[in-house]
């Protein structure tokens, strides 16, 4: 089985009122003593080949380029493929902070993809979005990115903003497409408990898009991206021929990764455990050598088959029936049965000779549909 090592950067230039990961505003004295703590954490795990390393966030490039690149050196010296091969590394960027060399600084400690996070090419919902960079710091970014010579160049859009239209929104995607990038995300956006949009939502509910309003804007995706030749390999991802993103396809493969940092997960021997999310108790306990306190729990049987079938029906391929068997001991037909059964009746299911699949339709649906497959477990 391939690993995936993810490494968490926890820092931010400013916080997004919709963002609900594990993240601080940037202060220098905190971003250095978290890297010294996340290098002991590193330190600590065995050294061992991965297939794919990921450095997300956070955003990473609120640390400047060559503080990465050591970050990288590191990473690969403990998990680089044995013989030095084609590691994919991937670094999450926050356009407005890419200067002119980093992307070359990042290239040449083995970066082979960026993912740039435009959210939108539409001034008034990047702002809504609370962000603060413009449409040509991404076209810029992107550049930068071209000119260095990283492999895969793959943007972050986000759809459902308040305010969209299905004419703004196919502007940005026509602006993505026109960068002639690899790789192009879209995810819906979502309104977390606990947030200031939560807040906002709860003040002005008229301002955010229904259901309805939402599925339009994702078959407007689905359909320029499709006609732009990007395949849709999973249900927010497209990717030109060739640029897939083998570390989340590590994930929806059910495979195993280590998590590095504040909040970060893993997955390893069917354990899947994630780190605390309080910054101080992650920096202390990492650089003490104490146990990193967190949450774990087993994953096995019944319970590890619902979620492995949860995650492959994310993708286009989707459900491989005799590899599932040969993997968990399950017969999906035999188990799941009733569920495909109804799914398909329903139109939401494809169910093929060799995989079981969402049809279109069933993509819009894709949070009811894997979840019946997980309480059926
Ligand atoms: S940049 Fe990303 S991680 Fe940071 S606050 Fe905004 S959404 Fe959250």
């Amino acid at each position: 089985m391939p690993l995936g090592i993810y490494v968490h950067l926890a820092f931010c230039p400013y916080i997004c009122p919709y963002c609900d990961f594990a993240k601080w505003p940037y202060r220098e004295s905190s971003a250095r003593r978290y890297l010294d703590a996340l290098v002991a954490e590193i330190e600590r795990e065995a050294p061992q080949p991965a297939a794919t390393i990921f450095l997300g966030g956070g955003t990473p490039n609120t640390h400047d380029a060559p503080t990465l690149a050591a970050l990288i050196e590191r990473l690969r010296a403990r998990f680089g493929p044995p013989g030095g091969g084609t590691t994919e590394i991937t670094i999450e960027l926050n356009p407005e902070l890419v200067g002119p060399g980093d992307c070359e600084t990042y290239r040449r400690a083995g970066v082979s993809r960026v993912s740039i996070g435009a959210q939108s090419f539409d001034a008034g919902e990047v702002r809504m979005l609370g962000r603060r960079h413009s449409a040509a710091e991404v076209d810029r970014a992107v550049r930068h990115a071209r000119d260095a010579g990283i492999g895969s160049v793959s943007l972050d859009l986000i759809f459902a903003v308040p305010g969209q239209t299905p004419r703004s929104w196919r502007a940005s995607l026509e602006h993505a497409i026109a960068l002639d990038v690899d790789h192009i995300s879209t995810y819906g956006l979502t309104v977390e408990a606990g947030t200031p949009y939560a807040a906002l939502q709860e003040r002005e509910p008229n301002r955010f898009l229904d259901d309805d309003a939402e599925a339009e804007l994702y078959g407007i995706a689905i359909d320029s991206l499709g006609a732009a030749g990007y395949e849709q390999y999973e249900i927010s991802n497209f990717a030109r021929p060739g640029h897939r993103c083998a570390h989340n396809e590590n994930y929806w493969d059910n495979g195993e990764y280590l998590g590095f940092g504040v909040g970060a997960a893993s997955y390893r021997g069917g354990e899947r455990s994630v780190h605390t999310r309080v910054l101080d108790e992650y920096v202390e306990a990492a650089l003490s050598g104490a146990p990193i306190p967190g949450e774990s729990e087993r994953l096995e049987g019944e319970r590890r088959a619902g979620e492995a079938i949860m995650l492959a029906l994310r993708t286009a391929q989707g459900v491989r029936p005799r590899l599932f068997k040969e993997r968990y001991g399950i017969d999906v037909f035999e188990r799941y049965g009733p569920v495909i059964a109804e799914y398909a009746r329903a139109g939401l299911l494809e169910n093929g000779e060799d995989a079981v699949r969402l049809t279109r339709r069933g993509r819009f649906l894709a949070n009811d549909v894997c979840g019946a497959f997980l309480s059926f477990a």
